[in-house]
């Protein structure tokens, strides 16, 4: 069963959620400020955090982008106006969705199935002759298992998740370094350059693991 983390001060508004959700054969578990929303985070692996942004101890908005340094978990802000939309609409550093408030059960229940069946999409992809498994950690191509560091994982992951977009090499960074205090620019290139020569049949003529010159990098879809 999913776990969903919802961190909310609004009490009736937490409880509404709860009793939403809970016949969508979620497991709900409640935060009604940031300091037992992270506390939360650390003892339990969540599969979608619901976040509101104006919290009693901080801005969910921070939060957001302090969790993102060391997570991909799905987060659907809940936004009460206008200014806190163009907030999560200019957040980078990343919310999968939001949702307006006031908000009607189903819609809630729509965004997130939505959210949680494309979690579920991304975790374990085959691509023409691969196979990539983020969740058990398998990769292979033509069945042949391939040997993938952490940090290799993590872009690949974020390559094939935007396969057809590129992804600028500012979110590689920040997704795959932003815990690290420094760092060196390079670390990206010399991990793509990995990534090519594990995966491509060509490393120095790359067919999947495409540069997009001053933007970024993209995983090519076949067209
Ligand atoms: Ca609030």
């Amino acid at each position: 069963m999913k776990q969903v983390l919802v961190v909310e001060d609004d009490l009736a508004m937490s409880r509404g959620i709860v009793l939403a959700l809970k016949n969508e054969g979620l497991i709900l578990t409640e935060a009604h400020n940031l300091r037992d929303a992270e506390r939360l985070r650390r003892q339990k692996a969540f599969d979608l955090i619901l976040l509101d942004c104006g919290l009693p101890d901080g801005s969910g908005l921070d939060w957001c982008v302090q969790v993102r340094r060391e997570s991909t978990v799905p987060i659907i802000f809940l936004t009460a106006n206008d200014t806190e939309y163009d907030e999560v609409a200019g957040l980078e550093a990343g919310a999968d969705d939001y949702i307006t408030k006031p908000f009607s059960l189903a819609v809630l229940r729509a965004r997130v199935g939505n959210v949680l069946r494309r979690q579920a999409g991304s975790s374990c992809v085959q691509l023409d002759e691969y196979l990539f498994d983020f969740e058990r950690l398998v990769f292979t191509r033509d069945g042949e298992p391939l040997e993938l560091s952490r940090n290799e994982q993590k872009v690949l992951q974020l390559l094939v998740c935007s396969r057809g977009s590129t992804v600028p090499r500012e979110r590689l960074l920040d997704r795959v370094w932003g815990d690290t205090e420094y760092v060196d620019e390079n670390a990206l290139s010399v991990t793509i350059r990995r990534l090519r020569s594990k995966l491509e049949e060509d490393p120095s003529a790359p067919r999947y693991i495409r540069t997009v010159y001053g933007v970024g990098y993209t995983w090519a879809v076949k067209g």
